[in-house]
Order: C-alpha cells, then structure tokens, then sequence
C-alpha cells in the first residue's frame, strides 16, 4: 500500500479524468481555448430565458425533453423516435459507449482525436486501439477494416480540423455492419458533409452532435444523438437506469428558441466560416502551417517559431488558445478557436510581435 494511503482508499474506483480547456475568469480575456462561438445565442434564447415561469421549477421537466425533443426532430427532419438528448453531447457519448461497447474486442478510433473517447474507454473498462493518423492527418479506411467491438470518429476531426470524406466513411460503415459506429458530429455545421443521408441505409449508424459550438449554447450543456429507433431506445434504457430528468426546464426552452432561428444560425456560423479563412491566409503569411479546416479552428504549428513559447506569450496577454501535451505528435501545435473579427484581430497583432521578437 502507498504511503498516505487512508485504509478505504482500496475499494475507490481510481480513473485519470479528461482535462476541460481552461476557463480563465473575468470578461477581458480573449477565449480561443474551448471552441465556443464567440457570438451569443438566437435573440429568442435570451428572451425565453427572461420569461421563465420560476413557478414550474416544483416540477420535473418531461424525462424525454419534450417539446424540445420534437424541435431537434423537426429541424433534422426525422421522426423524433430517432432522437435522443443528452447533457452536452459529452453524455451522449459516455452514454453511447455505456450501451454499445459492451463486446470484447477493441473498440477503435485514431490516436489524434477528441482525448475524452479513451477516458470513457477508461471509465467502463472497454478494450479499445488507438490507429494511428496518416502523416497529414488523415483517417486511412483501410487500417479500421477489421474485427472490432465499435468505431468512434470525430468528422470533422478535432483537434486536427480535418474531415474525412463522405465515401470513406461509408466504406468503413459499411465494413462493420455488426457493431455501432458513432460518428460525432460536433463541428460539422462548419462547412463539412453530415452523415444524416446514410442514416436509412445503416441501422448500427449513431450520429452525434451537440448545441455548444454552433448554437452558442455551451453553457447550457445540450447535445443529441440520431439514429434508428432501436439504438435510441437501447441509449434510452441506459439513461433510464442513471437519471430520468437529464434536461432542465431551462434548457428546453433555450434549446426549442435555438432550433427555432434558422437565420441567425446560419449568419453566425456564415461570420465564422469567413473569419477562419481570412485568419488562415494570415497565418498563412506569418509562415504557419495546417491542415485545412471545416471546424471552428485551426489547427497550427510552425516550422521556426518555438510553439510552446508562443502559448506562454500569448496566455501572459490575456489570449487563450489550446496546446495538447499528448501524444507527442501534436506538442508543436496550437489549437486556435475561430473568434469575433477584433479578437482574430488581437492574436494577429500578438505573433506578429512574438515573430518580430523572436526574429531580432
Ligand atoms: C466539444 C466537443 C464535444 C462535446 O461537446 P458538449 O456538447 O459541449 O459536451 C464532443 N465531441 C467533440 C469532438 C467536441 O469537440
């Protein structure tokens, strides 16, 4: 036994949790470290916020999310006997991998990828394998055609960006029609292909998305899954079994308004998807170099610039962006969340400084 340990501490459950990106406080810092929008949400979100009745908090919300259930359906335009919500699409997918992953083979998903897949892996002692990415980045179909007990891929990949196209991906589904393969979704309204038409063809298909990008609704912790009405009431059973109340009243009104302003939607992630351009040429001219992007960021390194400095410099200004210290591949690169047109302006201006420092 260790030293210092209590007699008790035996029994506990011990696990190495996710890191969240760090949540600096006050309103003055520049936040590119965490993916949010930098926009607010729909103008009707606010004003449904406004107007609560404190009244109905006695009562538990609908266990299903309705009406908000019914919105999301609505707005993907399937009957919402294929939907299922979650606390951020972070529970959907702890709540996924609870339900689907319950074979002996490994489970597999790329090395780079979103680093909470393997603490979930982790946590419900699932066997999982880590395929290495390409070079550039990039999913090889090729390596994920075998036996396996699942497949989880991000598409658009995060951190790298990068979006695998619609024909692979569909060739690797294709490969495991004996188990689920979760395709997460979270940064797809950016400019990347969804899934969604494979959907009818593929019935162990689970897609997985989220309101915190881009719906600007990070803060309230909303995210669904789609797939066919047998995977959602196997998911749901799961949820039934932990917490019948998952979303709050608050949230199925921020999310119903969400859902509600198509136009706002797509303005916001319009700006975005402009913005990251015009800060990819940029960056391009200082010398950077990555991947292209259909996310809301860019993933970066630089062949002369020492990037581990740069993060420090930035963070002493008030500018938060993302670097990963695993695996070792991706330590000289920062991942750097596509804010306003003045907060792209600021970190310009600040490796501008940096370079023309480094550079005397
Ligand atoms: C942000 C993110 C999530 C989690 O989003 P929440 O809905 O806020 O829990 C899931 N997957 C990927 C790849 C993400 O980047």
């Amino acid at each position: 036994m260790d030293k210092g340990m209590c007699l008790w501490e035996e029994n506990v459950r011990k696990v190495t949790p996710y890191t969240p990106g760090e949540q600096p406080a006050g309103k003055r810092n520049i936040k590119l470290n965490t993916n949010e929008n930098p926009y607010p949400p729909a103008p009707g979100v606010e004003q449904a916020l406004k107007n609560i009745d404190a009244d109905l908090l006695r009562r538990y919300p609908d266990p299903n999310g309705e009406p908000l259930r019914s919105a999301i359906a609505g707005l993907c335009g399937v009957s919402k006997e294929k939907i299922f919500l979650g606390v951020g699409s972070d529970e959907v997918l702890a709540l996924a991998f609870l339900t689907f992953f319950n074979g002996e083979k490994p489970i597999l998903f790329p090395d780079i990828t979103y680093s909470f897949y393997d603490v979930w892996a982790e946590l419900y002692g699932i066997p999982y394998e880590r395929i290495p990415l390409d070079p550039d980045f990039r999913i090889r179909k090729e390596d994920y055609c075998k036996p396996c007990g699942g497949i989880v891929l991000a598409n658009p990949n995060a951190p790298t960006g990068v979006e695998l196209a619609q024909e692979e991906l569909e060739e690797i589904i294709e490969a495991h029609k004996d188990v689920v393969v979760i395709v997460d979704e979270a940064y797809v309204d950016f400019g990347a292909r969804s899934v969604q038409p494979l959907l009818d063809k593929y019935d162990q298909l689970l897609i997985v998305r989220t309101f915190s990008k881009s719906r600007s609704l990070a803060g309230m912790r909303l995210g669904y899954a789609i797939g066919n009405e047998k995977l959602i009431k196997y998911l749901s059973d799961i949820k039934f079994s932990f917490n019948s109340y998952t979303i709050n009243r608050a949230t199925i009104l921020a999310g119903v308004e969400a859902c509600r302003d198509q136009e706002y939607f797509e303005k916001t992630v319009d700006r975005i998807i402009r913005e990251r351009e015009r800060t990819g040429e940029r960056l391009q001219n200082l010398g950077f170099e990555f991947f292209k992007s259909k996310t809301n960021f860019l993933f970066v390194t630089h062949p002369s610039l020492p990037i581990t400095e740069l993060f420090d410099y930035l963070r002493e200004r008030g500018i938060f962006v993302r670097h990963f210290q695993k695996p070792e591949r991706i330590v000289p690169y920062l991942r750097i969340t596509i804010g306003t047109e003045e907060e792209m302006d600021e970190l310009i201006k600040a490796i501008e400084t940096f370079a023309g420092e480094h550079r005397a």
